[in-house]
């Protein structure tokens, strides 16, 4: 019976032919930046909603600040509760001896989507543009990340490239570079790209939605980042079609103007994500592929009726590692059943499994 179950309820199977997924978190991007009106200016986001995505995506459901949402996403837990990372601060972590990792925190070791991939063999890397995101090496690097749990041993460094750049031309190049590299290797490869352009904008001048503002300008460049990237892509045919994005934000933006720390706003809380499977194609709706698991909030409501969750930014990791068939971060609470479906097909039948 438990073994019907399992079959009944096992995820859809991955794409085999992706080999590398790049999870692209846009700092502070409001989801109207993805709207297909936009396509002129836009030409890399809207590209990627040639796919399954939602723009009514949430944040963590406590807080909507940059570090640990993006620990939500990295770790698939939420913030707080039991199975919560419990990185509230968004500042520059203490120094590795001082306490400046996840487990020193939870104290116990904390996994996330690294630990995963780079125990499977596959090559990880994080391109990040604020300095604070150094609690991933602090935890993950080669002095802090644990025994690999999957033969062969790949060691204890679960992050194989960490740089830190806020510029997102040069952040394309050493992304399409990891994965150039990985490809030559006949490596598969995971990578966390964080684009910080549009929160320093929204800092300066506010969450600015008018055409020609700061925001407005750094949302266009951190996007011409990304279609080069895809075009990039397309061009290798080591890469083309063996690319997946998953693209979300850590939070929106505007409340406070300049700010996005009122956690009960909408326009904090509200962010894309998207899932583009390697090659434009028909755009679908996640919440739409998605009645049994997840429920789509109001507008203005930060948590959905009833007793699914929204999508949130935190099922980006286990998400990312689904689409290279690989098993969820161990202890993960946020889409630990990789149940997010992408794809309208139902499941194959696993009968035996
Ligand atoms: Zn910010």
């Amino acid at each position: 019976m438990l073994a019907t179950l399992a079959a009944e309820t096992s995820p859809p199977q991955p794409d085999p032919a992706i080999r590398h997924v790049v999870l692209v978190s846009v700092d502070g991007l409001r989801p109207e930046m993805l709207l297909p009106d936009l396509v002129d200016v836009h030409p890399g986001l809207v590209r990627l909603t040639r796919g399954p995505h939602t723009l009514q995506a949430r944040c963590d459901p406590d807080l909507s600040i940059t570090l640990p949402n993006h620990l939500d996403m990295l770790t698939g837990r939420p913030v707080t509760g039991e199975r919560g990372h419990q990185w509230t601060g968004n500042a520059d972590p203490p120094a590795r001896a001082q306490g400046g990792t996840l487990h020193a925190r939870g104290g116990a070791y904390l996994s996330s989507m690294f630990d995963v991939a780079h125990d499977h063999g596959l090559r990880t890397g994080v391109v990040c543009g604020k300095w604070k995101f150094v609690l991933l090496e602090q935890s993950y690097g080669e002095d802090a990340g644990g025994p690999d749990q999957v033969k062969p041993d790949d060691g204890k460094d679960k992050i194989d490239l960490f740089l830190c750049d806020p510029q997102p031309r040069s952040q394309l190049e050493h992304v399409v570079t990891l994965l150039e590299r990985s490809a030559a290797e006949r490596r598969r490869s995971l990578v966390f790209w964080h684009i910080p352009s549009p929160d320093f904008a929204g800092h300066a001048k506010g969450w600015d939605l008018t055409s020609g503002s700061d925001y407005r300008r750094a949302v266009a460049e951190a996007d011409a980042a990304l279609a080069m990237f895809l075009q990039r892509c397309d061009a290798d045919p080591e890469l083309r079609g063996r690319v997946a994005v998953v693209l979300t934000a850590d939070h929106g933006g505007g409340v406070p103007f300049i700010s996005h720390s009122d956690p009960e706003a909408p326009v904090n809380f509200t962010i894309p994500l998207v899932a583009w499977l390697g090659r434009d194609e028909a755009a679908a709706d996640l919440y739409d592929l998605n009645p049994g698991s997840r429920r789509r909030p109001g507008p203005t409501e930060r948590f959905a009726p009833g007793s699914l969750p929204p999508i949130r930014n935190g099922d980006a990791g286990n998400l990312a590692l689904h689409l290279l068939g690989l098993p969820a971060i161990p202890g993960s609470s946020i889409n630990a059943a990789q149940d997010l479906a992408v794809r309208s097909d139902p499941a194959p039948a696993t009968s035996s499994r």
